[in-house]
């Protein structure tokens, strides 16, 4: 799309009006989905390797990738004493859990759902705990206790029955002194010291020391996305996954009443995740004196933070759009299905009703995306790509199941027979009729 910088602008712009549908089409493509071919023909192999030579290849990859020459790969959570943390860092993983653990609880809904459909036909729905969930979190340019909140807390909630967690180790081959605080707190059994794409063959297929799971949770870089896409469509890895979660981004919705300062605070905050991060601002009328206002207090904010490398590179992959109305802003917005959404104008709340798309939306000038990163109590691995047109964020659910049930008396049968039995034979499918018909009476061998 026709593309303008002005001078010392981080972030290129471009105008909405002039858009035709194919450009803003276009604008909604993700830097880091470049080469899908080229990632699987990287990961593949390795995923290869780990379902071939289990525990021998994982500790050859972890040592090749994260530098970390290990005996073991996992960890035995129950055979590790509590780890000491600073005071202030134990009381802020505290709090973040019981935030985290108040809203995810609320979600829990045991209750059957029970519905007579005619008379003597009852159905019913009942809720069940996936029995074995592999966590991932991620460690590769930043070690994210945070992700183990948002997986464990939902896991523990929905009560399976094991729960291990995959992380790269650091160099010295030790896991973070957070992570396995959190993991005791959450119940996780082992802690599996591999990441990238080892770690979720290691989970998906097990090895001689990594259990199999069920389903595997958790967002990572484009290596892990692969991975988890890859097993979820191998028949024999027989696992599920929860969504593809890949790097970060954040689109703002700004107008006049926005704080420069915040937005430019924002937008960085996922800037800093990785270099294939994206951050898009949609301008609401905004002046250029007011865009350059935020362009430079991008420049300042980014001066000033140790990622500073990492930030600009994705801040080259972004972008500003400008646009005229709200409605323009949320039309845009929906094409877009942003992994996080803020919204920092007049009136913000009055908008989450016409939000379609997105992952989590955090609303008014204070909602800063940090706060559901972290410890206001939503979760934060959520649906990027442009996925959250089909899937939601993780929440309790991702780690239930559903089971039917029906229960169809004499009187039951009287009244569907019939129909099965029509339809049955429309599907010339003997057999299934035959088994309503001999219930009643209406054959016999
Ligand atoms: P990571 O743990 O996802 O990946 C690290 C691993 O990548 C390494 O252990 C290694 O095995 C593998 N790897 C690295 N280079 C490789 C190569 N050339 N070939 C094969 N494998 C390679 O950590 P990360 O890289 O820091 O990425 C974390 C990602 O998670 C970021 O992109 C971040 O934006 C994203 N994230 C997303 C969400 C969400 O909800 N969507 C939440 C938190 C973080």
């Amino acid at each position: 799309p026709p593309a303008v910088n002005t001078c010392n602008s981080i972030l290129k712009s471009v105008d909405f009006q002039i858009l035709g549908e194919n450009e803003l089409q276009d604008l909604c493509k993700r830097p880091a989905v470049v080469d899908t071919v080229k990632l699987e023909a990287i990961v593949r192999p390795i995923m290869t390797s780990v379902r071939t030579n289990g525990d021998k290849a994982l500790l050859e990859l972890t040592e090749k990738f994260d530098k970390a020459k290990l005996s073991s790969p996992v960890i035995d959570v129950s055979a590790v004493d509590e780890p000491v943390l600073e005071k202030d860092i134990r009381d802020a993983i505290d709090l973040a859990y019981d935030n985290i653990y108040k809203f995810h609880k609320a979600q829990l809904n045991l209750e059957p759902l029970v519905v007579e459909t005619c008379k003597g036909v009852v159905c019913s729905r009942h809720v069940r705990s996936i029995e074995r969930v592999g966590l991932y979190v991620p460690g590769g340019s930043a070690v994210l206790p945070s992700t183990a909140l948002m997986l464990g807390i939902p896991a523990q909630v929905a009560g399976c029955q094991e729960v291990i967690l995959a992380t790269p180790p650091k160099q010295d081959g030790s896991v973070s002194l957070e992570i396995l605080y959190i993991a005791k707190k959450v119940g996780v059994s082992k802690i599996v010291l591999a990441g990238g794409a080892q770690a979720i063959a290691a989970m998906a297929y097990g090895t001689e020391s990594v259990p199999k799971v069920d389903k595997l949770c958790g967002p990572g870089n484009s290596f892990v996305t692969m991975a988890k896409m890859l097993v979820q469509n191998d028949s024999t890895a027989s696992v599920s996954i929860d969504m593809p979660a890949g790097p970060s981004e954040i689109m703002v919705i700004a107008d006049e009443s926005a704080d420069a300062s915040f937005v430019a605070a924002d937008l960085l905050s996922q800037a800093e995740h990785g270099t294939d991060s994206q951050v898009v601002l949609v301008a609401v009328n905004l002046s250029d004196k007011q865009l350059d206002i935020i362009q430079s207090q991008l420049d300042a904010q980014a001066k000033r933070l140790p990622r500073e490398k990492i930030v600009r590179e994705s801040l080259s992959k972004s972008f500003v759009i400008k646009v005229s109305s709200m409605s323009q802003a949320l039309y845009f917005s929906n094409k877009y299905a942003p992994e996080h959404l803020l919204i920092n104008t007049q009136n913000a709340e009055d908008y989450l009703k016409d939000v379609q798309n997105a992952g989590s939306v955090f609303l008014g000038p204070y909602s800063s995306e940090s706060c559901g990163d972290y410890a206001s109590g939503t979760n934060h691995t959520l649906p990027t790509y442009g996925y959250a047109r089909m899937y939601s964020g993780v929440s309790t659910s991702s780690f239930q199941k559903h089971i039917t049930a029906q229960c169809v008396s004499k009187e039951g049968l009287a009244n569907i027979g019939p129909a099965v039995a029509t339809l049955a034979a429309v599907e010339k499918l003997d057999a299934h009729r035959n088994a309503i018909l001999i219930r009643q009476g209406q054959i016999d061998y």
